[in-house]
């Protein structure tokens, strides 16, 4: 089957298209295996490019963590989907076993892993995964939309919802408007009655924001302060809730943004992953710093119910075909796009 590949970690360089890779088969009473119509990329894509510490890949090893598909079998133990069902799919693999998965916190898994990270990915024709990571959606359901949703947006409720607890009385500063989950966040801060302000380094960008309902404006880049921009249009205070995807380039200007009691969540750091913290300033104005990453199967049904009521729909940037998923990539790692890059499969 066709595939988008690496046999070895490095730059972009590495990517392979193939058409030789090895359908996958079943391989537990509970798997499913989907033939899918889209993919989506996401940073943990080009993480996997370059290499994570401890995480083993077998060439060729198949990128991709979002996907829509269609079932196209199924294990004995399968119950909830059938053959022809078409499903949206979550990456995060738990065991389901270890007491974090059964007390319904499956991101904290002590073996969680990612498609296409930890398991071959979403970049073929064909995936195979546990029937509790798919859930069925409307057949008409757009393959580009279907693909692009999952990870942005589970990762930003568990952000925004679980974790931060965001709602009416919020100011949320959301770092760099231009990527899925950041996107998702403004959605879903909207949604519970925030004021949301937004940064990016791309007039461009802003404007295309406020279409969505980002509420304030700020340019981020060289030589300017957000935490500075931030508390002198707050009268010092600050807000009250920070969404930082973005790590070493804007910890410190996220915690100057950050009033009293303020709340700064992470999922991720694009920009690099070590962060100074000023510990006098975290306890004197108490704040809380809290990690978030993906979301349980509990959150995952949320989304999905959101995704279907057509009240979370993800901004698409571009769509490419799987021989040409390299340059999707390409697009991602330049950080010009807004909204996901999806590649159309079948
Ligand atoms: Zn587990």
């Amino acid at each position: 089957m066709r595939a988008l590949t690496i046999d070895a970690h490095g730059g972009l360089e590495q990517l392979r298209f193939r058409e030789d890779v090895v359908e996958p088969m079943l391989s537990a009473p509970t798997d499913v295996r989907v033939r899918l119509r889209a993919a989506a990329l996401n940073h943990i894509d080009l993480w996997t490019v370059r290499g994570v510490p401890g995480v083993q890949i077998v060439p060729p090893w198949i990128l991709g963590a979002d996907g829509i598909g269609v079932v196209d079998a199924v294990g004995p133990g399968v119950t909830r989907v059938t053959v022809g069902d078409t499903v949206m799919i979550n990456p995060g693999i738990s065991c389901r076993t270890c007491e974090y998965c059964l007390s319904g916190d499956n991101p904290l898994c002590l073996k969680f892993g990612v498609l296409g990270e930890h398991r071959p990915g979403t970049l073929t024709e064909l995936v195979v995964i546990p029937e509790a990571n798919v859930r069925s959606v409307p057949a008409t359901t757009p393959p580009e939309s279907g693909a692009a949703f999952s990870l942005a947006a589970l990762t930003a409720w568990r952000m925004c919802v679980t974790r931060a607890r965001v709602g009416p009385d919020d100011e949320v500063l959301i770092w760099g408007i231009g990527g899925g989950v950041a996107q998702m966040a403004l959605a879903i801060c909207k949604a519970r009655g925030a004021r949301t302000w937004v940064t990016s380094g791309s007039d461009e960008k802003l404007e295309r924001a406020r279409a969505l309902g980002a509420d304030m404006l700020l340019r981020h880049g060289p030589g300017i302060d957000i935490g500075r921009e931030v508390r002198a249009q707050t009268g010092k205070r600050g807000v009250t809730v920070v969404v930082d995807t973005v790590g070493t380039a804007t910890w410190t200007q996220s915690l100057g943004a950050l009033g009293r009691r303020g709340r700064l969540v992470t999922s991720g750091g694009t920009s690099g992953h070590v962060v100074e913290t000023d510990v006098r300033r975290l306890f004197w104005n108490q704040w809380t710093i809290m990690g978030s990453t993906m979301g349980s199967d509990a959150e995952y049904d949320a989304v999905i119910a959101e995704f279907i009521a057509g009240r979370l729909t993800p901004v698409i940037d571009s769509v490419h075909t799987l021989e040409r998923s390299a340059d999707a990539l390409a697009r991602l790692e330049s950080g010009k796009q807004f909204g996901k890059v999806v590649v159309r499969i079948s």
